[in-house]
């Protein structure tokens, strides 16, 4: 299948990029790494009448560390933020997730905001995103806003951004030291989009309690989900049983959908499994100091 006709337009500014925006109305979209938007353009599943190139646009593809930060720009690519020295350095869950997107081709044209912006419930960036607390800068015709990951995820593939904005920067708060984390996903081969995926993150006190825990899933429902309720289990408590108890109440609260690749049911199963290995090696990294 071949596109419906379209008017296309490469802007090499934000501002430009945000008036092209405002001007193009309801009809007009932006492009990023196109592995989601084009796919669906060549159905007519999508029929922008403007398509509004951001691959020219300058200063929105650097990874960068400040004091308290790691600031991604939103074309950066998979490959890219897989790759880089400082998010392997500071985020390494967030580098282990981006090696589960897809394929080769498609890490090195898909884009961290394309991906977030997209808001796949089973894609891995925006439950990484979750998990790790991030922001996301958003820019429109009225200046800048920041949104965190919790408030941002509506539903399937609906966000918090305004038709007439453009996800311009992802920032993650450096973790304190010796954060243990984990990333695992079950898909049905390697490349396929995960049929469920667990992000986590553990801080330990002195005495080898749990300090600090943050639990996202991927699969789960129609967004992103965080597991506050096994998040608190944790606090406070140390060992396999909570871990086992916390798993469990990951999956109950849950709501995965059934669909050709998968019922419900099973999806929930594997979101237990997977919590309670994810927590499992989050402790034991922790512990290590790694
Ligand atoms: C074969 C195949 C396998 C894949 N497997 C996976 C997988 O396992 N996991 C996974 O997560 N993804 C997977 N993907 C999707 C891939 O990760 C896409 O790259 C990603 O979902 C969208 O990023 P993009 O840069 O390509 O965005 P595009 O396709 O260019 O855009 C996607 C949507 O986001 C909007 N958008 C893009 N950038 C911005 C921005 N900066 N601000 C506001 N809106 C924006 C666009 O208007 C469009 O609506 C796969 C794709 C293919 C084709």
């Amino acid at each position: 299948m071949k596109p419906a006709r379209f008017e296309y337009l490469a802007p090499t500014s934000v501002e430009e990029a945000v008036s092209l925006l405002v001007e193009g109305g309801e009809d007009a979209k932006l492009l990023a790494g196109g592995q989601s938007l084009v796919p669906l353009m060549n159905l007519r599943l999508a029929q922008p009448s403007v398509l509004i190139d951001l691959n020219k646009v300058e200063g929105i593809s650097s990874i960068t560390e400040s004091e308290d930060a790691v600031v991604i720009g939103s074309m950066a690519r998979h490959r890219a933020v897989a790759e880089s020295e400082v998010v392997r350095r500071f985020l390494p869950l967030l580098a282990e997730s981006a090696g589960h997107i897809g394929y080769p081709a498609i890490r090195a044209r898909g884009t961290i905001g394309g991906s977030i912006a997209h808001a796949d419930p089973v894609s891995e960036f925006p439950c990484a995103c979750l998990c790790l607390h991030a922001e996301f800068v958003l820019t429109g015709p009225a200046g800048t806003r920041q949104v965190r990951a919790e408030d941002f995820f509506v539903s399937y593939l609906t966000t918090a951004l305004s038709p007439d904005e453009i996800l311009t920067e992802v920032r993650f708060p450096k973790p304190s030291p010796g954060l243990g984390w984990g990333f695992l996903e079950l898909a049905r081969k390697t490349g396929d989009f995960a049929l469920a995926a667990v992000a986590a993150t553990v801080a330990l006190s002195p005495d080898g309690t749990c300090s600090e825990a943050s639990i996202a899933v991927a699969g789960g429902g129609d967004r992103p989900l965080r597991m506050v309720e096994a998040e608190t289990m944790l606090k406070g408590n140390q060992g396999d049983d909570v871990i086992a108890r916390a798993a469990t109440a990951a999956a109950t609260s849950s709501n995965p959908p059934s669909d050709i690749h998968s019922s419900g049911d099973f999806r929930r199963q594997m979101i237990e499994v997977l919590t309670r290995r994810v927590l499992t090696a989050a402790w034991g990294n922790a512990r290590r100091g790694e």
